[in-house]
């Protein structure tokens, strides 16, 4: 049986694009539009030699579960509990914004192992956002670019501990 990774993150932060790198299909949704991924897309995932399932999560906005996105902020931490490892994924560009504390709040309580993934870090626009995270509480975190592919080698190092 495949190990099981979860990425997770405020909307927008290029989850779904990390997914579809992995897996290597469309399979996930991207799109401009914050939070468009509705629901929890799986899929087997590649690399550099290491296989595992993905599971790309979505919402994490709200946690009443009478409304479409408590239930699906509900099933992202069901998938995060599930999971042998979690990529917990900002916006190096964005920097970290009072949801990212929350995700990070809820994540420090999870007995799942988290690495911090510092995406939209290409180029130089990220180095803010890349040092606000350190603050998050997980560490250093891997400098990464789903959009480019930059950072694979550093996400292999980070995973194989755990999977
Ligand atoms: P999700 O809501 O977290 O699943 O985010 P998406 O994967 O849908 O991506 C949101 C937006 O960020 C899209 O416009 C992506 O093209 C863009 N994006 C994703 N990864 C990167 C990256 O590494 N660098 C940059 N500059 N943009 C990215
Ligand atoms: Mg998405």
């Amino acid at each position: 049986k495949l190990p099981v990774v979860a990425i997770v993150g405020r909307p927008n932060v290029g989850k779904s694009t990390l997914f579809n790198r992995l897996v290597g299909k469309k399979l996930a949704l991207v799109d401009d539009r914050p939070g468009v991924t509705r629901d929890r897309r799986e899929g087997d995932a590649h690399l550099l030699g290491l296989d595992f399932r993905i599971v790309d999560t979505a919402g994490f906005e709200t946690d009443d579960p009478q409304t479409l996105p408590g239930r699906m902020r509900a099933q992202t931490q069901a998938a995060v509990d599930q999971a042998d490892a979690a990529l917990f994924m900002i916006d190096s560009r964005a920097g970290i914004v009072p949801l990212d504390e929350e995700i990070a709040q809820w994540l420090r309580n999870s007995d799942t192992p988290v690495i911090l993934v510092a995406n939209k870090a290409e180029g130089r626009a990220g180095d803010t956002g890349v040092y606000e995270s350190m603050a998050l509480g997980f560490g250093d975190p891997v400098v990464f670019s789903a959009e480019h592919g930059e950072g694979l080698a550093d996400l292999f190092d980070a995973l194989l501990p755990h999977i």
